[in-house]
């Protein structure tokens, strides 16, 4: 088990694209492990591999709910509804929180480390976590998803704080 560093805003890891897992073997198996052990420590409900330096399509999320953690491999949404305006905040951009509209509800088909397929659905929290996750795979982030002025204010902000402006 292992603990891995963050990878926070700035580093390409975060925007490179993904690749599709083929193998689901023992090394995917430890890796699941240490992300779950990862997220866990930051702590936080979901984590994307590619914040740990492994651009693999691989989730790791825990939405507070009664399914406890689970590992999403290759996921890929494929249904939203609805709109909902939410707090969301991300590992990789450490100390920010916005106000997020998004889809309520997301439904997600993904493969669990037994190569089954399986189906990830639901709003609140969940339905959140689900559609942040899979952006980070696509090498998304959630300044992406802001509203263009909000977006402006916190490039800005990021920007000053690696200057050591502020
Ligand atoms: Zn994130």
């Amino acid at each position: 088990m292992a603990i891995y560093p963050i990878r926070t805003f700035g580093d390409p890891v975060l925007r490179m694209e993904t690749k599709t897992i083929t193998d689901i073997d023992g090394a995917l198996h430890t890796l699941a492990k240490d992300m779950m052990e990862t997220m866990y420590a930051a702590p936080g409900v979901g984590l994307a591999a590619n914040q740990i330096g492994i651009p693999r399509r691989i989730a790791v999320f825990d939405a507070n709910d009664e399914l406890g953690p689970r590992v999403m491999i290759n996921p890929e949404i494929v249904e939203t509804a609805g709109e909902v305006e939410m707090e969301e905040g991300c590992l990789s951009v450490p100390g920010y929180w916005w106000e997020i509209t998004r889809p309520a509800f997301a439904r997600v088909k993904a493969l669990d480390l037994d190569g089954k397929e399986v189906e990830h659905a639901g709003d609140g929290l969940l339905g959140r976590v689900l559609q942040h996750e899979i952006d980070h795979l696509n090498g998304g982030l959630l300044l992406d998803v802001l509203p263009k002025r909000v977006r402006k204010k916190a490039l800005k902000e990021l920007r000053d704080e690696a200057l050591g402006l502020s």
